[in-house]
């Protein structure tokens, strides 16, 4: 299982440090990642960026681009979040330059993917032609490609999706994409066992409830394998 941290706006350079320190400590056999801001980036084969822009270098004030990320030894993203494609106005235009730009670099990309609530009213058909307008321009034959579904309505809420919604909407996702399928969306200490054990989850992102280790270790301890 493929189980991944994002920070978000959370976390200091110390207490990324402090954080990594303790998750060092942790002894399993699942593939953790952890996605710190721009400011706490360390060397370390779990980390990743959450965000980076389809240059090496330039003039884009506030952005991070290869040459930052590359000091730190870093080769993995987040790649089309929600909060960046609502809040930030990211277009599938300029998210998929941003995927070709980190493909091409050879970076494992995590690559999101979710509805809003109106869609999820409207029903699984609905939902799944979202998905797939969201994946327009992205290789998803990429071999270094996780792509994570995470329900824009379930992100942050403390309300994930439903155990029967996550697999309907796996198993449709798993009918034309082979890489690791991941969910997100308020997973928790109480529901991540029983995510996990859904077929067509290979694994969780999570935010809220990743952000202290104590829980995080505690969560990683919850899946099995
Ligand atoms: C996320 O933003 O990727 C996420 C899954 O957040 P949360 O776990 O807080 O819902």
């Amino acid at each position: 299982m493929i189980i991944a941290s994002n920070f978000k706006m959370n976390h200091t350079r110390k207490s990324t440090q402090q954080f990594l320190n303790q998750l060092k400590e942790v002894k399993t056999n699942h593939t953790i990642r952890v996605f710190p801001p721009a400011t706490a980036l360390f060397e370390n084969e779990i980390v990743g960026v959450q965000n980076g822009y389809p240059a090496i270098n330039g003039s884009f004030t506030g952005e991070i681009g290869l040459e930052q990320i590359k000091e730190f030894n870093i080769d993995k993203i987040l790649i089309g979040h929600s909060e960046r494609r609502n809040l930030l106005k990211e277009s599938q235009e300029l998210i998929t330059k941003k995927f070709e730009f980190y493909k091409n670099e050879n970076f494992e990309i995590t690559y999101c993917i979710g509805e809003p609530l109106e869609i999820r009213q409207k029903g699984i058909d609905e939902v799944i032609k979202f998905l797939k307008a969201q994946l327009v321009g992205i290789d998803i034959n990429y071999d270094k490609l996780i792509v994570a579904y995470e329900p824009v309505w379930a992100i942050g809420t403390g309300i994930s999706a439903t155990i029967q919604e996550i697999e309907e909407t796996h198993n449709k996702l798993r009918e034309f994409i082979k890489s690791s399928l991941l969910y997100g969306g308020s997973v928790k200490l109480e529901n991540i066992a029983e995510i996990c054990d859904i077929e067509n989850v290979d694994g969780v992102l999570i935010g809220t409830a990743s952000w202290q280790v104590e829980n995080f270790i505690k969560m990683i301890n919850q899946v099995k394998g």
